[in-house]
């Protein structure tokens, strides 16, 4: 059964990582504990089961830590996104502004099929950034995502409401 206080227990603060003034929400603590880790593998695996879902898209790279979990569970193929220059094949590619800088993200085109339902996955919910830009990838393939997943939201940060202006439903775990 899901116990939002014993998952938050897990999850370690950082204060200014990776530079002052941010507090990093860490959860290798989590991953370190094998009952809480399939506490929050079951949680997402009941939520996703019997939803049409074809396809689950993991976020490069905590994001496979539950994306792979998650795809086994439902038996259900796993696509991953990663950071530019990491998958051989034909890829097509969106940039993206961080807080600082621009970053970009990619995905093999054939790892998708047209009217693909997605259920996109990271640890974390921040600016939205990352998660819009799969969410461009996969439209572009022909694919829609059903709802984008995390662990954690930071609404302070906005990302969840972008996503939610873009028409993307979210579910997160806990917030801060
Ligand atoms: P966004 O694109 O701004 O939403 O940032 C989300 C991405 O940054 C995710 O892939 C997270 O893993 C990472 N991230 C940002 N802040 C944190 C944090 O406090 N803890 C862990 N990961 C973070």
């Amino acid at each position: 059964k899901f116990d939002e206080e014993r998952l938050r227990s897990l999850i370690r603060a950082v204060p200014d990582w990776p530079e002052a003034g941010v507090m990093f929400r860490d959860i290798t603590t989590l991953l370190q504990d094998p009952q809480g880790m399939r506490m929050v593998h079951n949680t997402f695996a009941d939520r996703y089961r019997d939803q049409n879902i074809t396809h689950i898209g993991a976020l490069d790279a905590r994001g496979f830590l539950l994306g792979a979990p998650l795809a086994d569970a439902l038996g259900l193929p796993l696509v991953i996104f990663r950071k530019p220059g990491k998958l051989p094949a034909e890829t097509i590619s969106v940039e993206y502004t961080l807080e600082y800088g621009k970053a970009a993200l990619e995905v093999h085109k054939d790892a998708l099929t047209e009217n693909s339902r997605v259920v996109l996955i990271d640890d974390l919910i921040a600016t939205g950034g990352t998660l819009l830009a799969a969410n461009t990838l996969i439209e572009r393939l022909g694919g829609k995502v059903i709802e984008a997943a995390a662990i954690i939201d930071l609404p302070a940060l906005g990302g969840s409401a972008k996503l939610e202006t873009a028409g993307i439903p979210y579910f997160a775990l806990t917030s801060y």
